[in-house]
């Protein structure tokens, strides 16, 4: 079944959500029309496509409806705000006027999701999002297809924008799910209506907007409260003639029937907050404890129960993602057997270890950091083996009025660690933060990138261990592309 809404449905499911749509453009000019899919990029619109107008901080989308036009669009929805010129109204696009067109393509996003029966698994938490989210996909995509958040469509406009690319022949869906205050993740498990609810963990990302790590923990939680409202099955009277046939897949009724929690058993602040909304169903992992629980023999080798995994990322942290998964799987009836060689790629900046000439290891984490990521790299730095480990960190942004003590304790860190140097691009305070924390770790701060390369291909030696971590706006994986070319 590939995507199909007819105007008329369009109109009826948007008013059953309390959503009164109004047809602006002259009803005699409209024609009986059926969109095959829905857009709010007027550039990768294709033809029959509906443009969603949405107004954002950099752009209004009600400026291009008639680049949507010539992309092929048939209809835009368009905003409460929105005053059309005679000339939006000739363009030859039916023009749908809601108060609020992010609302709308959320409400057809839910709808559309609502036709498939199966299992949706929503993935939310502090950090290893994306990285359990890929694990996840990978593990069930032994099974049959999987439909997965794809670049970081992992809020309000992503996961509508990802859960409306389900089709007929999906088996699973893997949705991540993040967020900035609170609210948004009961926002986005409203409309993706997850069947399996992962929560990773609670650490401090965000902590600016949120003020404590009780909020934060509450905020993630939000995913339960939601699972426990929804009700299994479709939504009631949005069913359409074509709505999917179970007895096509080979999910059992139950695997449906029932939401669950798994939730990370090391975690106290999560799991004691998780109590006090889900009583549902619930598994646990962890390396500590929890129903999945697992031994680390080595970096990429894990124990659970009698089974051993290689683990497709290294590290501890990764290790916990890795059970994370396997607690999904084992839900939807994986055979843990075929998962013993899971093989999965990352996108860029997390967890890639790169193999440079002369033996030099580095660990390219660019893509972002907190105070957990970041000391979970550190901690996997010193795991490899090898004669010296230096860590190349940047600055970690957004941690609010704690931030300069967040950096101090990564500094301590570094030095409890035994690590051997500590190079710093980072703002001045920040910078001053690390190397005070790393105490008599050689430490060398630095502004300007060039200058932290240039350093680096003096200092680096056979045989090294490197990390280079910063939040992303620190642009540290220019310094990597750039070492990288070097050694
Ligand atoms: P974002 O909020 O940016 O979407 P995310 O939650 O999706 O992040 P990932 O992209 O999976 O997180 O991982 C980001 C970084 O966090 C990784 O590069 C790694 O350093 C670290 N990390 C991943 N999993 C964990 C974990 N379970 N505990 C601590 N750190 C982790
Ligand atoms: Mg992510």
């Amino acid at each position: 079944m590939s995507f199909s809404l007819a105007l008329d449905r369009l109109l009826s499911l948007l008013a059953a959500q309390a959503i009164v749509p109004q047809v602006l453009t002259d009803t005699d000019a409209v024609q009986p029309l059926v969109l095959t899919g829905l857009s709010t990029d007027s550039r990768s619109l294709t033809q029959g496509q509906g443009f969603v107008a949405l107004r954002g901080e950099r752009f209004d989308g009600h400026q291009f409806l008639a680049i949507a036009q010539e992309q092929g669009a048939t209809l835009a929805l368009v905003d409460g705000q929105f005053q059309p010129t005679p000339g939006d109204l000739t363009l030859g696009l039916t023009l749908v006027q809601v108060d609020n067109t992010l609302r709308a393509y959320q409400a057809i996003a839910h709808w559309w999701r609502q036709q498939f029966q199966i299992p949706v698994i929503g993935v939310t938490g502090s950090v290893g999002k994306t990285t359990t989210k890929e694990l996840i996909a990978a593990m069930v995509a032994t099974q049959g297809p999987v439909l997965k958040t794809e670049a970081n469509y992992n809020n309000e406009i992503g996961v509508p924008k990802t859960l409306l690319q389900l089709r007929t022949h999906h088996r699973y869906a893997v949705i991540e799910m993040a967020m900035r205050g609170p609210g948004e993740i009961a926002e986005l498990a409203a409309i993706a209506a997850p069947t399996l609810g992962v929560i990773t963990n609670v650490g401090v990302a965000h902590i600016e907007r949120l003020g404590s790590r009780e909020a934060i923990a509450a905020a993630k939680c939000e995913l339960l409260t939601e699972m426990a409202k929804s009700k299994p099955g479709l939504a009631p009277g949005l069913a359409p003639e074509s709505a999917i046939n179970l007895s096509a897949t080979n999910l059992s009724a139950t695997n449906l029937g029932e939401p669950i929690a798994i939730l990370n058993q090391d975690n106290p602040l999560l799991m004691a907050t998780a109590q006090g909304c889900w009583q549902g169903k619930t598994i646990t992992f962890g390396l500590e404890g929890g129903q999945v629980q697992g031994q680390l023999r080595d970096l990429e080798t894990l124990a659970v129960g009698d089974q051993v995994f290689r683990l497709p990322l290294a590290g501890e942290h990764n290790a916990l993602n890795f059970l994370a998964a396997l607690a999904v799987a084992d839900c939807l009836g994986v055979p843990r057997s075929a998962l013993t060689q899971l093989q999965v790629t990352l996108p860029g900046g997390r967890a890639k270890r790169l193999n440079w000439d002369q033996d030099i290891v580095a660990l390219d984490e660019t893509y972002n950091a907190g105070p957990e990521s970041m000391a979970a790299a550190l901690v996997l730095l010193s795991q490899i083996p090898g004669q010296r480990h230096l860590a190349v960190l940047g600055t970690m942004k957004e941690l609010g009025e704690k931030s300069l003590g967040f950096h101090r304790d990564i500094g301590q860190r570094v030095q409890s660690l035994g690590l051997d140097r500590l190079l710093v691009l980072a703002d001045p305070g920040e910078a001053q933060a690390l190397a005070d924390g790393a105490g008599s770790v050689p430490t060398e701060q630095f502004t300007d990138p060039a200058q932290l390369v240039q350093r680096l291909k003096e200092v680096v030696q056979p045989g090294d261990r490197l990390l280079f971590k910063a939040s992303r706006s620190v642009a540290l994986d220019q310094v990597v592309t750039q070492l990288a070319q070097h050694f």
